[in-house]
Parts: structure tokens; sequence; C-alpha cells
């Protein structure tokens, strides 16, 4: 095959802070997919984006040749509105638990693929797995037929949706082009729109336990990809979050389940169960339903008898008992005052270190390991008063995992700022 382009000649293009063409990135994306280009060459030509940037179209041009690289999924012969959320990642952030069956008992279905955790940052399979018996991998009939019958689905997505962006994804890993908005922009919503959803809902977190610590870098991911999706026909909303402090009280795998079966029976944090019913309202306003009583439905069990309808679906006992840790230690208190720094990153990385997360994406997690927090930022504390537990199997895991803690949670004295990061949800963007 006579190939329509000269990559070297892309690349140099892009070096010089010029615009591609429609037709020269659709190549790009194809040949690079055939293995034409190089692994070195994208890496360039990445490098060469990270440095220069992309304008709107061309970042369009990027996500719609990711999603047609691979197959795209359709809903349309379901019978019912889908709607879908994405989170750019936090610590804590077990949202999808509760979210995708309290959404799923209005009558709409929640087509979630997910993923694994890699870094501070869990996964929801890793966390479903804690469960005995449940499967995060379904064939495309059990998938339509749970999305047809109990209405929510969490799954791990399989290989051929949008494969240019497993193989771009894998290389910026390691070339150091991951933190660039066209590109996550272009990297997350080619696998939604491939995935086939009518609408979206899209976490865009910042703060310390966050991808992208600065609001205004979350703004603009956040304003590029509902801008994607509203262009791709997928009805698209952002809400930018604050992920400064872990959310809820539970950082790990079984204990994030704990923590979400407690909001499903309509108890849990609060900051877990206001982000909750503020996703949810949004999914279900694209669905049709803008004045659902969500809180009815966590409080009156529709959404627990949705949980465990999805349990069950994927061979999980919803009633089992969930992995303990074999070994725990609990920090407490030097001194009374206020609880005025709880941040997020380095709690996230001790859970992982404690065994909760993976290095490598080849890794098993531990899913009886993290933390539980027992206080939370501007809380008033006493000496001697449990601070947090930490949980592992493996008790040569804490010393390093107390490395990681040292200095993070910071009691003052009342009346000290407290770093909060402030509001839990900043704002709106559709
Ligand atoms: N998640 C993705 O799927 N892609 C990115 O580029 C970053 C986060």
């Amino acid at each position: 095959m006579i190939e329509p382009f000269d990559v070297v000649d892309l690349i140099r293009a892009k070096r010089d802070g010029g615009e591609l063409t429609t037709a020269q990135i659709q190549w790009l994306v194809d040949a690079y997919t055939r293995g034409v280009v190089a692994d070195e060459q994208m890496s360039a030509w990445a490098m060469a984006v990270f440095i220069r940037g992309m304008a709107p179209r061309e970042i369009r041009d990027l996500t719609l040749a990711m999603v047609a690289s691979g197959e795209r999924m359709s809903f349309s012969g379901l019978g019912k509105p889908t709607t879908d959320k994405h989170s750019t990642g936090g610590v804590g952030d077990k949202i999808t638990l509760p979210l995708a069956p309290l959404v799923a008992s209005f009558g709409v279905a929640v087509p979630q693929l997910s993923g694994r955790g890699l870094g501070h940052t869990g996964g929801t399979l890793d966390k479903l797995e804690s469960i005995p018996g449940w499967r995060a991998r379904l064939t495309n009939d059990e998938f339509m037929a749970q999305l047809r019958g109990v209405g929510a689905v969490i799954s791990a997505a399989g290989s051929g949706l949008a494969p240019a962006d497993g193989k771009l994804y894998a290389l910026r890993d390691i070339t150091g082009t991951v933190e660039c908005i066209p590109l996550i922009a272009s990297s997350i919503m080619s696998k939604k729109i491939a995935e086939g959803t009518a609408s979206l809902v899209l976490d865009v977190k910042h703060g310390s336990g966050a991808f992208l610590k600065d609001p205004e870098m979350g703004r603009a991911l956040a304003e590029t990809m509902v801008r994607l999706g509203q262009d791709a026909g997928v009805g698209t909303v952002a809400l930018l979050t604050n992920m400064q402090t872990p959310l809820g009280r539970a950082i790990g795998n079984a204990n994030e389940v704990r923590e979400s079966v407690e909001v499903l029976a309509g108890g849990g944090p609060a900051d877990v169960v206001e982000l909750t019913l503020a996703l949810a309202r949004e999914m279900l306003a694209l669905a049709g339903q803008p004045d659902a009583d969500v809180a009815g439905h966590l409080a009156g069990g529709q959404a627990m008898d949705a949980w465990q309808a999805m349990i069950q679906a994927q061979g999980g006992d919803p009633d089992a008992a969930l992995p303990v840790a074999k070994e725990s230690e609990t920090v407490v208190a030097e001194r009374d005052g206020v609880v005025v720094d709880l941040p997020a990153l380095p709690f996230g990385v001790a859970a992982w270190r404690l065994g909760a997360g993976r290095a490598r994406k080849e890794d098993p997690v531990v899913h009886a390991a993290g933390i539980d927090l027992h206080v939370e930022i501007g809380d008033a504390v006493m000496a001697g008063q449990p601070l947090y537990t930490l949980s592992a199997d493996d008790p040569a895991r804490f010393a390093r995992a107390y490395e990681a803690l040292e200095g993070a949670l910071r009691i003052g004295d009342a009346g000290e700022p407290v770093i909060d990061g402030g509001p839990l949800i900043l704002d709106r963007i559709a």
C-alpha cells in the first residue's frame, strides 16, 4: 500500500506549531494502529502536541479517528435511555458504586465500562472484585441482557473499543506526555463515544489527589471534553469537583465497597452522598428525568435493590462478608487542636503501598488493604483520639505507608486556616 503522507512531515509540522488536516490526523492514527508509524515517531508527535497544543478541530479529528480505530457499541435496540459517568479519578472515589444502581433504579440504563487502578487512584473493578464471586468480564450478550434487566452494569472494557487510544496511552505513560489536555480529552472521550452511551456526566477533579491539581486546568479539560461529547451527539455535562482531601472515609477496595453500601442504605459520609446525588441528578436530567427524587431512592431502598441485583447478575453475593486484613494499626492525635490539613495524595499513596493498588498492570491488589479515616478536615480533636487506621495483610508494608504519610495530616490551633480546597462542587460545565 502506498501511504498518502510521510509521518516525518507531520511530526515537523506539529513541532513547528502548525495544524494537521483532518486527512492527516486520520491517516496518522490509522497508520499507528497498523504499525506503519513506529512508537518512536508517535512519541515525537505526542511530545510536539504536548508543547504546541492542538486546535479544537484537530482534537475532534483525533478523537473521532481513535473511535474509528475499533468497534462502536450501540444501545439503540435497548428500549431505555442510556447514561454514563466518567471521573478523572481520585483518592477514595467510590462514587460509581452507589451511583450506577441509583440511576438504574429510575429505569435508565447505565453501561459503565471501567478500568483497574494504576498508581494512587483506585479502580472501580478492583473495588468490586472484593465481593466474593463477582466477575468483571461479561460477554456482549450478558452485558446487553443485564442492561435490559437490572439496568446497571459495571464491567471491564474489552480491547476492541478505541484500540488506537490503548496503544497511544501506553506510549504516553512512558514518554512524559500524559498531562496534556488535548491528549487526555481525546483519550477519555474516544472510549466513551465508542462505548455508545447517549449521554455522559464527567466528574473532573482538582486538588492534591487529582490528576490535574489546578482547578483552571480541570476547567479547561472539562470544557474540551464537553465540546467533544456534544459534537459527537453525546449529551455531555461536567462537574468540577474538589479532590483536595480524600472522598469519604474509606480508601482501599473492600472498605470502599462497605462505605458505598452504607450510602445505598441511606447513610454514609456527607461528601460521598452529596456527590452521588449531584451526579445522579445530572445523569437523570440528561436521560429525560430532571425531577427524579434521587435522595428518595437512597432512603427508600430502591437503589439498594438495584445494587443487589447488579452484584448478583455478575455472580457476586451482596450479603457475603467482605475480606478483612490480617494486620491493622491506628494512628492517634499527638495534641489537642483542629485537623487543618488532610491532603488526599499522601493517603492515596499510603493505601497503594499497603497493597490496595498496583505498580504494574499485571500485579494483583490486596482487597482488604487500605486506610479508614476517623476524622475529617476541620474536625476538633483531642490528644490520643484515633485519626486513621492502616490495614494490610503483610506487616512489612506499614513502614513505607508511614513514610508517605509523614507530616501529611496536620493538627493546628483553632482559628488557623484549614486547607480544604473550597466547595465540593466548584462549577458545572454544559
Ligand atoms: N485517562 C485516560 O483514559 N486517558 C488519559 O489520557 C488520562 C486519563
